[in-house]
Order: structure tokens, then sequence, then C-alpha cells
């Protein structure tokens, strides 16, 4: 059985409370993990921040440090398969989307390692009496708390960047999914990283995510999670003013127009609805069909999401895995109960598969229709495999409908006419919107949302701007 501990400093210690990590695909125990407490959290936030004064890896000149992270991106990369499997047992992924996820992973060390000595100040045009310049200064101790969906994803886009601008990190992994967060620590350590720069300290969120949101001596936190939690944190940095980054929730919108290749627009949205047994932030849950293709949709994107191959999470042409937890299955199970009795009607799904899948938390996926816009199954984030599908007429009604939500977070839009995708693209609120596709993730491209989806943007060059402070320096010519 595998047995991890805090990493702190370097050092891993297991010899407090221990947590079980399980394999939500049969239930078994898949590991033991340490659980931090708020004075294993102070200790790693001060082992950080001695690291950070040290200036070991802050004052590494960037071009090493990128020399460094393309070496974690290459470990990555050779790593793959075993990283991949540790990653489906304890999230419960199909080894195949695993593996897809850890060549994003590298790919994103990747990029930051070639990052580094591209990005940084100015000079400024100024007046006569001396030279304006900035430089950009890494921000000190930041605080990292990701999510149980896409675990080592989700870590990778906080943890390249900040490393990239020469930050100290302590990392909060989620409790159910702290595997590959520690073996991600192992593999920046063997690539170079100096000890006490990337420590993890797994733990509940009530009391090792509070701990660290709290400490002063934290300037920056990054949140993945819901949006009741980063309100929280927001609460709680907002004392030290901390630079706060969150990523939340979304119940994004897919709108099909008429035009559309229906072939491909099929095919897509049932994989951008329930990618991930649907436990997606950007999950495609809500879509909105142009009346006059609307009962072909639902009558294709039916039969298409009743072929998905649900089964064990080792087996490769496994397409659907379970959900996280029974936990979590039985709140996805209360919002289908809830849909009906609101006045919807289930088209498919929502079954727990018998046989050899009834020890994992499985639910087959499922599509609503007769859907009204204030029914809970249309606003709230189910976090599963349910969809609710829904007609409208004309574009302003398609827009009205897409922005009925007090999320902002992505979304598709399907029209063969590029002046229409375009205007309506520039009219749905959110951070994110694919036209003629699904997928949201480009890691050269701003990721994020607007209203209660959250705040900053992960990705692309812009996320060293949130791990880095401007700072202005003026010479005087005498
Ligand atoms: P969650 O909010 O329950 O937990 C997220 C993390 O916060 C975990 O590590 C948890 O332990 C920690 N936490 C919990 N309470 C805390 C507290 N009081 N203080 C500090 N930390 C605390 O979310 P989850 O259930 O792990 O993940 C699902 C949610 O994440 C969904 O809402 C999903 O949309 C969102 N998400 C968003 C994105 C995005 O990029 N916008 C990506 C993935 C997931």
């Amino acid at each position: 059985m595998l047995r991890r501990g805090l990493l702190i400093g370097g050092v891993e210690s297991d010899d407090g409370e221990m947590g079980p990590v399980l394999d939500p695909s049969t239930g078994a125990m898949v590991a033991e993990v340490a659980r931090a407490t708020a004075k294993d959290v102070e200790r790693a936030v001060e082992v950080a921040h001695r690291a950070f004064e040290q200036a070991t890896w802050s004052r590494t000149p960037p071009p090493a440090r990128g020399r460094i992270l393309a070496r974690v991106a290459a470990l990555i990369s050779e790593r793959r398969e075993d990283l991949a499997r540790l990653e489906s047992r304890q999230a419960g992924k199909p080894i195949s989307a695993a593996r897809g996820e850890i060549g994003a992973v590298a790919r994103t060390f990747e990029y930051y390692a070639g990052a580094v000595d591209k990005f940084g100040g100015q000079t400024i045009p100024g007046g006569a009496d001396g030279t304006l310049l900035t430089f950009r200064e890494p921000v000190g101790v930041c605080g990292i708390i990701t999510p149980w969906n896409f675990p080592m994803v989700i870590l990778g886009w906080k943890l390249a960047p900040a490393l990239a601008m020469g930050n100290s990190v302590v990392v909060k992994p989620a409790s159910a999914t702290p595997l590959t967060a520690l073996a991600l620590a192992d593999i920046c350590a063997e690539a170079g990283v100096p000890a006490g720069v990337v420590n993890v300290v797994p733990g509940p969120g009530s009391i090792a995510g509070d701990a660290l949101v709290g400490h002063p001596l934290v300037r920056k936190i990054s949140f993945t999670g819901s949006t009741a939690v980063g309100a929280d944190v927001m609460r709680i940095a907002a004392p030290d003013i901390k630079r706060v980054s969150l990523e939340l929730g979304g119940k994004s919108a897919n709108v099909v127009f008429a035009d559309a290749n229906l072939d491909d627009c099929v095919q897509s949205s049932v994989f951008g609805a329930y990618d991930n047994t649907g436990q997606d932030c950007c999950s495609r849950s809500r879509i909105l069909v142009e009346r006059s293709v609307f009962d072909e949709f639902v009558e294709r994107f039916t039969a298409r999401a009743g072929t998905l191959v649900v089964g064990p999470t080792d087996e490769e042409d496994t397409e659907l895995g379970p959900l996280i937890s029974n936990g979590h299955r039985d709140s996805v199970e209360d919002y289908v109960r809830i849909g009906e009795q609101e006045g919807a009607t289930l088209v498919c799904g929502a079954e727990r598969p018998g046989g050899a899948l009834s020890a994992g938390s499985y639910l087959t996926p499922a599509v609503f229709v007769d859907v009204r816009p204030d029914m809970r199954i249309m606003q709230h984030e189910i976090f599963g495999p349910v969809v609710a599908i829904v007609p409208f007429d004309g574009e302003d009604e398609a827009v009205s409908l897409a922005n009925d939500s007090i999320y902002g977070l992505s979304g598709s839009l399907w029209t063969r006419d590029i002046g229409r995708a375009l205007r309506v693209a520039r009219r749905i609120e959110t951070g994110m919107i694919s036209i003629n596709t699904s997928s949201s993730v480009h890691i050269e491209a701003p990721f994020g949302g607007v209203k209660r989806s959250g705040v900053g943007r992960e990705q692309g060059m812009v996320a060293l701007e949130h791990y880095s402070e401007l700072k202005s320096v003026f010479i005087a010519n005498n």
C-alpha cells in the first residue's frame, strides 16, 4: 500500500494523522496520505519563506530556471505511464484520458520553461530628467489550492508559472487526489528545484486550506474550486490584502444554430458535456439549439450519449469513468430528482450500472428536455453527467438564454456563418468561447472566467503577471 507524507523543505514526514485515498471505480483504498494540521501548514509556509529569502531560486538566472523547468517537463514525459496510472486510480479517470492529461502537464512546463527568459520589464519613454524602468519581481510565497477533477493538470497551470517567476510555493491538493501533487513535487526536486521551494501539505480544506490562506507570510493565493469556497478564500485573504486569483464553477452554454455541421457538432457536444463524467468546470451542460433542428439534435445527441463506453478505468476503450465518490453521485442524483419534480423530462441515463461496475460511483449519461430557464438543473452547477437541452428562436434569444447564469466560464457556439459566430461570441458573457468545437484549453491562451466563475487568468503569458509584481525604477540624470 502506497503511503505518502507531508513534503516540507524536501523532507517527507508521515508521523501524524493519515487519511485514505480511494479508487472511485472500485471503492478500494489506493494509498494512505498524511493530513496536515494548521501547525504543519504554518511550518511549510515558514520553510517556503526562508527558501525565498535565501533566494537560491528567485535569483537563479532565468535561463537556468528555464532549463530546470524543461527538465521537469522531460521527467513528466518519461514517467507518463506511471503518472497516468496514479491519476487514473485516485480520480477515477479512464486511462486514455489520464495519459492525455499527463501529456498536457509536460507541455505546460515546457511552455513556461521557454517563457522564463522572454517575460520582463520595460524602459518607458519619460521626461528628460532621467530614465524610467520596470522590473518583474517574484511575489514571494504563493499558496496553491487545487480541486480533485483535474488534479495534476490544474496544479501544473499554477506551479509552472509560479516557479518560472522565482516564487516559493505551498501546495494544498484536494484530499481525494493528493498523489500526483506529491509525485510532481518529487520530480521538481529531482530536476533541480532547491529544497523548500515546493512544499505539499495535503489535508482537509477547512483546516489546511484555511491555514494557508490566512497565513500572513503568504503573499498570493491561487485557488481552483467551487464558487462557495472561492468566496471564503477571498474573505480570509482580505485582511492581508493578498493577491488572489480564483478559478471557480461554471454552467457553460453550447449554442447550436441550424446551419451548424450537425455531424461534427453532435460528436463534439457529447464530449463537451460528459468529458470527465461531467466533472469539468468547462462542461457545456446547457445545450441551446435553434428550434428548426431541435428534435433532430436531441435524437442524435441522445443516441450518441447512449453509446459512450462506461467502464473500468484501466480498460483502453472506456470513455466514461465513475464520479469521484458515492457522496458526489448522491448529489448528482438529487439534481436528477429535482429536475423531474420541477417538470423536466429525463430522456435517458442517470442509472447506476450493475455487474462489475456496481462497486464504483458510476452513473450513466443523462439528458433532460422540457426544461425552463429558471429550473435548478439549468442554473446550478451539477458537476456530473447531466445536460439540459433547450430550444431557442434567433440570435437574441440564444444570447439571452446563454447569459442567464451567475457563471461565465466557457462555452461553444456552432454555425457556418462567420459574421454571426463573431457577433454572438462577443455578446456572450464568458471568459472563453470556442467556435465549432468543444475544447477550451490551450496552454498558450488565457483561461478563466467572468461573473462568479472567478477572477484572474491562468495559462498563456498573462499567468506570469499573476506570479510577479511590477516594480518601477526611476534613475535620475544627475
Ligand atoms: P472545492 O471548492 O470543494 O475544493 C477545492 C479545494 O479547496 C480543495 O483542495 C479543498 O480541500 C479546498 N478547500 C475546501 N474548503 C476550503 C477552505 N475553507 N479554505 C481553503 N481551501 C478549502 O472544489 P472541488 O469539489 O474540489 O472541485 C470542484 C469545483 O471546482 C467545481 O465547482 C468546479 O467547477 C471547480 N473547478 C473550476 C475550474 C476552473 O478552472 N474554473 C477548474 C476545475 C474545477
